[in-house]
């Protein structure tokens, strides 16, 4: 029976050629539609490339757009380029949601040239000076991108970025580390030191949302790496394509094209249709995608909370936006934050509803006069919700 099924499964056909092509982690060779960008990015880094010197940029944009990709198929051209002028240039990647503390990304560095230095013992400084010897000694350059870099520096402060990019110039020695910060706040700089604050204020590559029309373009070159010749329908990569825009999330989109891969082969069907999409869709809530609340700030997602909370309890489509403040101030007392001002309030909710996560709406009541009604799209707020506690639960971690 059970040898039945298993050889069953096994020579079962599959929608997919390779599915790991479209893993979070896998790096498309060619980033359709950021041709212009990598161009920028490249005419950022010459004089790097030429005269050795050091470069510091700024990527920014929101959720999906192809931040992370962008710099790391930057850094491997980056390298061939260095290696066949003879240039020993290293590119590092670090995820700062990964490694939190300056002590964590120093680490990281320090573990690439030393693979086996034990990881505990020295202080930051310490590990910074070890790097920068290193570069002196071998004649050595970096090009380092600080991934989530906002995140970074939300949690620990400027330090560590000013003191990466100063660590050579205090020595009197040429400075050989270069910095990509990648940023889903483009007010990144606001956060720092005003000398380091001015430099990439210079070079900031702002990706846009994706619109339609190029999801479609990058579905199907991702379709094509990844699913058998004739496998989807290019109705279901429309409807995928228009799902995804309203974020503009090419993460989103595929994600929702792997899953409905799965759902059609799950069904024994060899094509995968708009239904499967349709279901694909239902399967993942985009609002309560964890990755979206995860990114969020601190009193966003106090807000967020506060929003999902009134919505609960008053079974109301909508509430106003003094409503939520009041219920904001509310849920800080509960966690113990102190609530933030007026003008923050309204910035944050500006950027959650850039995310797609929240609803607003002008209302012209003859009492009211205009005021802001907002709400929290096709999302069930009770599992919204929970989701947020959970994160709050675990802040500071
Ligand atoms: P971000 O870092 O901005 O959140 P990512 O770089 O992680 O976004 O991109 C999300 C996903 O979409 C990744 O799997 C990436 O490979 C893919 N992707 C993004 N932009 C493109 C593109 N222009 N062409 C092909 N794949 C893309
Ligand atoms: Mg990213």
């Amino acid at each position: 029976m059970f040898e039945e099924i298993f050889e069953e499964e096994l020579s079962r056909g599959s929608v997919f050629r390779d599915a790991s092509k479209l893993s979070p982690d896998y790096v498309p060779r060619l980033l359709v539609h950021r041709e212009k960008e990598f161009r920028q990015l490249t005419r950022m880094f010459k004089p790097v490339i030429e005269n050795r010197a050091s470069q510091k940029v700024l990527i920014t944009g929101s959720v999906g757009v192809g931040k992370t990709a962008l710099a790391r198929r930057f850094g491997e051209e980056l390298v061939q380029a260095a290696k066949q002028r003879d240039i020993k240039l290293d590119y590092i990647h670090v995820n700062c949601r990964k490694q939190k503390t300056p002590y964590a990304v120093l680490m990281e560095l320090v573990q690439h040239y030393y693979p086996r230095w034990p990881s505990r013992g020295l202080g930051p400084e310490k590990l910074l000076h070890m790097i920068t010897e290193w570069l002196n000694k071998h004649d050595g350059y970096l090009a380092l991108t600080l991934d989530e870099a906002d995140f970074f520096v939300q949690l620990n402060g400027p330090d560590l970025i000013y003191s990466l990019t100063r660590a050579m110039e205090e020595l009197g020695e040429p400075n050989r580390i270069s910095i990509i910060a990648i940023s889903r706040d483009p007010n990144f700089p606001r956060m720092l030191d005003a000398a380091t604050q001015s430099t990439f204020m210079h070079n900031v590559i702002a990706l846009d949302k994706y619109t339609a029309p190029q999801l479609v373009d990058i579905l199907n070159y991702r379709i094509r790496e990844a699913f058998r010749p004739g496998t989807v329908e290019q109705e279901a990569v429309l409807l995928i394509a228009d799902i995804a825009a309203r974020w503009g999330d090419a993460r989103f989109a595929l994600e929702l094209l792997w899953r409905s891969g799965i759902i059609a082969d799950e069904e024994q069907t060899d094509v995968v249709t708009p239904e499967h999409v349709r279901r694909a869709k239902a399967e993942v809530y985009p609002e309560v995608r964890k990755e979206v609340l995860h990114e969020l700030h601190l009193h966003e997602k106090l807000m967020l909370m506060a929003l999902a909370r009134r919505l609960r309890i008053t079974k109301q489509a909508y509430t106003s936006t003094g409503e939520l403040e009041r219920a904001y101030r509310v849920v800080c007392e509960e966690y113990g934050e102190k609530p933030r001002g007026h003008t923050q309030f309204w910035e944050h909710l500006r950027r959650m509803e850039g995310l797609g996560l929240i609803d607003t709406q002008i209302s012209r009541g003859p009492k009211e006069g205009r005021t802001k009604k907002i709400s929290i799209p096709d999302v069930p707020v009770a599992m919204l919700e929970k989701e947020l506690e959970k994160l709050l639960e675990a802040r500071g971690t």
